[in-house]
């Protein structure tokens, strides 16, 4: 929370030293400039996994460098196994040499984009984030009324957009190769997505083969994650290209089409055993009034404020980290989980409180790391006390607070700076029960090892969603089965 003019001057000054860095997380190449703590490193990741996405050089990625209309082609082509061969397109200014000349005439032929009047493709010209809508809808099949709000809707409502904290879209602001990459992420594999249960698996298929197994994502590069026998029943949520997303029993992911009888209709195969209940988190016996509950997340700081800063790594980076984590474990979930942000950007006091009443939130919780000289070291959670106008909800808010605070000692083991009573803006100004954990010191060695750590972020993570179920069965829920999630 603690920051100064001369804090913000330094972290100008402080560059973090990723190159080199490498994590066994992940299977594919890394890049110096996507570390694992960057905002979008699990989808860029993910794609680059298999080849969906590749860098600008052997050890860059380049995130935040716009997308051509070329490159978006040719990474949604990429994902649906077109055609990339090089070849003359319908363009007089996409020549057969152009990198991206097999991919723009397949997408083309597929209609999932169009050239221009005058007989060009303008294949250099940024991709809007209006076209980006366009485009993804019409590579997946989304319904949508072939206009840019209707395919706005039609991302959002599933998840794989959501809207700028204005309250619009940004249909002409300009996107980059990380953003980019979050979204056909979200469209290919629904792990990624801001809701739940946006995907249904209603289509009857039968494994037609022995040993068929079952991937991460659409193509052989990707992790197999089970194996089906022939005859195996299985549900079908959607096909990427060739490849069908499934489910069965336990197992879902992607396997060839090629493999599976009874494509093209739903109920349409032979089915005479249903596949065996998925072990989820058990929802049915949880309280059904969660479902109606708002959580917010708020990770301080961001874009232009770096927040506090210490070690070469500043709080609006480890807050974001670890606020996409809690968000990750209350997506498997009944609740609503909203976020004031969940990029790099920056969002103003009044901007997280205005958000957080728009979205109807129940309950608030903010995620900040401080800073004094150096000199403290350990975890605090803030409520507000004040009897005055503003936040009603004290008794509440101290008990989400305690929760959350009692939870994040027990995993962090830092020295219990305790739950105390907090006059900041975000606690006051907010109509709902909320509370401001500072889970360390980023000047402070020790806790900047944990802030900085994907290991302990994790476990700060989980500690924050223990907390808020805690606090939920405190207040008579019924959430006990919620807490396997973070298994
Ligand atoms: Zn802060």
């Amino acid at each position: 929370m603690n920051k100064s003019i001369f804090m913000v001057f330094l972290s100008f000054l402080l560059v973090i030293p990723t190159l080199g860095m490498k994590s066994t997380a992940f299977a594919a190449s890394t890049f110096s400039d996507v570390p694992s703590s960057h905002r979008a490193a699990k989808e860029i990741y993910y794609l680059a996994e298999g080849g969906i996405v590749q860098g600008t050089s052997s050890y860059q990625f380049s995130p935040n460098k716009s997308v051509t209309r070329a490159e978006a082609v040719t990474m949604i082509g990429r994902a649906l196994q077109l055609d990339g061969t090089q070849r003359p397109t319908n363009f007089k200014d996409v020549g057969s040499s152009s990198f991206a000349s097999g991919y723009i005439q397949s997408a083309v032929d597929k209609g999932i984009v169009s050239g221009y009047s005058d007989g060009r493709f303008l294949p250099n010209k940024t991709v809007t984030r209006g076209e980006m809508a366009i485009m993804i809808c019409r590579a997946f099949d989304y319904p949508f009324n072939n206009s840019s709000s209707g395919a706005a809707q039609a991302l959002m409502s599933r998840g794989i957009a959501e809207g700028l904290e204005d309250g619009s879209f940004g249909y002409s602001e300009p996107m980059i190769r990380a953003d980019f990459s979050v979204f056909l992420a979200r469209a290919i594999n629904p792990d990624f997505r801001l809701k739940a249960n946006t995907v249904k698996f209603d289509q009857n298929l039968t494994v037609n083969v022995n040993d068929l197994n079952v991937r991460t994502g659409p193509n052989n590069a990707y992790e197999k994650v089970g194996s089906l026998n022939k005859g195996t029943a299985v549900k079908g949520a959607y096909s990427v290209g060739a490849w069908y997303y499934i489910q069965a029993g336990s197992i879902q992911g992607f396997v060839h089409g090629n493999y599976l009888d009874g494509k093209g209709g739903s109920g349409g195969a032979t089915n005479p055993t249903p596949p065996p209940t998925k072990p989820q988190p058990p929802t049915s016996n949880v309280d059904p009034r969660i479902k109606d509950q708002v959580i917010v997340i708020d990770p301080g700081h961001g874009g232009k404020d770096p927040g506090a800063v210490g070690y070469g790594i500043k709080e609006k980076d480890v807050v974001l980290a670890t606020g996409l984590k809690v968000n990750e474990l209350f997506k498997k979930t009944p609740f609503q989980v909203k976020m004031t942000r969940s990029t790099d950007k920056y969002v103003s006091l009044s901007g997280r409180v205005s958000y957080a009443e728009s979205v109807k939130g129940n309950t608030f919780v903010s995620i900040h790391a401080n800073a004094a000289n150096g000199k403290a070291s350990g975890s605090e959670t803030y409520y507000y006390a004040a009897t005055a106008k503003s936040n009603p909800h004290t008794a509440d808010s101290k008990l989400l607070a305690t929760k959350i605070q009692n939870r994040l000692v027990a995993a962090w083991n830092l020295t219990d700076r305790k739950t105390k009573p907090g006059d900041f803006h975000v606690l006051r100004e907010n109509s709902m029960p909320a509370a401001l954990v500072e889970l360390g010191f980023i000047d402070n060695k020790n806790d900047n090892a944990k802030l900085k750590s994907d290991y302990w972020q994790n476990a700060a993570a989980k500690a924050i969603y223990y907390g808020v179920l805690d606090y939920y069965k405190a207040k008579g829920y019924k959430v006990d089965s919620l807490y396997s999630v973070a298994k």
